[in-house]
């Protein structure tokens, strides 16, 4: 019997909720331990080494596998490990096609790792799916799509990503950071593997870097299971169950930020001082109504320029509540500032060409009161150039 998914988060992935059977407790136990005692010569149990599975993982991985309505899950040392993971199901020869707005991390990896296995990419602006077609080589494996995309939240039409992949016999991939299992479900569009950086929103609470791969095809399962014990990048038992614990409350926290977020975006939308807000929840965002049908909300992350004349460091300086940081996804809000962040080592002309001025500030919503985030910002906007 199938619960929703706001339901299953809070039992830790359990349906039933989650009972240890030799005590009862409602909180998996961390089982902190590297190998395990066989008791006969001939016949092992069901774990021998913890690389190779662990009980507490088992527990985050179908927690996470039932919530993507997947078959299997596979829990990671990071977001990164489980994005990399998943590429090292490619072999030499092998294409990819991947969107220009992918997070910096997988950047790297695809351009700096991936070309030394002979493994070849092609960037297009996904946005755009007669791009991604035109793309597409006879050695193309995989299609690898981050929707809403970093930092200016663009959407990729999930659906006609995976008809194009479908057609050319191609994999696809997607980044599902932004909105969680929660209010966007890839595998149900057809998508064959789900990544996630469980530091951000999963967890929530700012306090482990760990990554998630789901997907709800066997063969894929058991090529990801080989990859995770072979590479070895796997998630440690205690960060397991802190990701679990955060996982619980999940829903309750993305949904506040989710309805601060729209607040927010809005705020901003009709202030003064704000040049353009970057946000699927406004009408004017490109792709908002694609958006909308792969996607129950337009999730808690929104990016916005302030204007010429504003002094964006005494506007950083001026806010009291947001954490002034990188990454996303946790309790308290994190204002990044992509030029100098995340987008660092771009040269400022690609850059400014990517619409990443240093004027852009990326907003990741807490779950603190609106109306003190509203005024916090409202304040530190009215501190112009030269009034200090
Ligand atoms: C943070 C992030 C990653 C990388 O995850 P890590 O846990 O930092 O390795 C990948 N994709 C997106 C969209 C991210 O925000």
């Amino acid at each position: 019997m199938g619960h929703t998914n706001e339901t299953t988060l809070a039992h830790g992935g359990n349906q039933q909720g989650y009972q240890e059977k030799h005590t009862g407790a409602v909180n998996p136990p961390i089982y902190v331990s590297s190998t395990y005692h066989q008791q006969q010569l001939n016949e092992f149990g069901s774990y021998d080494y913890s690389r190779s599975g662990n009980p507490t993982r088992d527990q985050l991985e179908e927690a996470i596998a039932i919530l993507e309505n997947g078959s299997s899950g596979f829990a990671f040392s990071s977001g990164m490990a489980a994005i990399s993971s998943a590429f090292m199901l490619l072999k030499a020869g092998d294409h990819i096609v991947i969107t220009k707005d992918v997070y910096g991390g997988t950047f790297r990896f695809v351009t700096q790792l991936l070309t030394q296995f002979s493994i070849e990419h092609t960037f297009v602006d996904m946005t755009n799916p007669a791009e991604v077609e035109k793309a597409i080589q006879p050695n193309t494996r995989v299609i690898y799509m981050e929707t809403p995309a970093n930092p200016l939240l663009q959407i990729t039409d999930i659906r006609a990503v995976v008809q194009l992949a479908k057609k050319f016999s191609c994999l696809t991939y997607l980044d599902n950071t932004f909105m969680t299992p929660l209010h966007q479900q890839p595998l149900d569009l057809g998508v064959d593997i789900v990544l996630h950086s469980a530091t951000k929103f999963l967890s929530g609470h700012s306090d482990i870097v760990a990554g998630l791969a789901v997907t709800n095809n066997k063969e894929l399962a058991s090529k990801l299971k080989f990859v995770q014990n072979t590479y070895g990048a796997i998630l440690g038992a205690k960060d397991c169950y802190q990701l679990l614990q955060g996982m619980k409350t999940l829903e309750p926290r993305f949904s506040k930020s989710v309805s601060s977020a729209i607040r927010l975006a809005d705020f901003f939308n009709s202030h003064d001082e704000i040049e353009h807000v970057y946000y699927p929840g406004l009408d004017h965002h490109p792709g908002a109504s694609i958006h909308s049908e792969q996607s129950t909300s337009p999730g808690a992350v929104l990016s916005f320029e302030v204007k010429d004349h504003v002094d964006a460091k005494r506007f950083v300086e001026q806010l009291t509540i947001p954490v002034f940081a990188v990454s996303l996804g946790a309790v308290e809000s994190i204002l990044s500032h992509p030029a100098t962040m995340s987008h660092a080592a771009m040269p400022a002309q690609e850059r400014e060409a990517r619409g990443i001025s240093e004027r852009l500030f990326r907003l990741s919503v807490g779950i603190e009161n609106v109306e003190d985030l509203i005024e916090d910002f409202k304040n530190a906007l009215t501190v112009k150039a030269g009034v200090l």
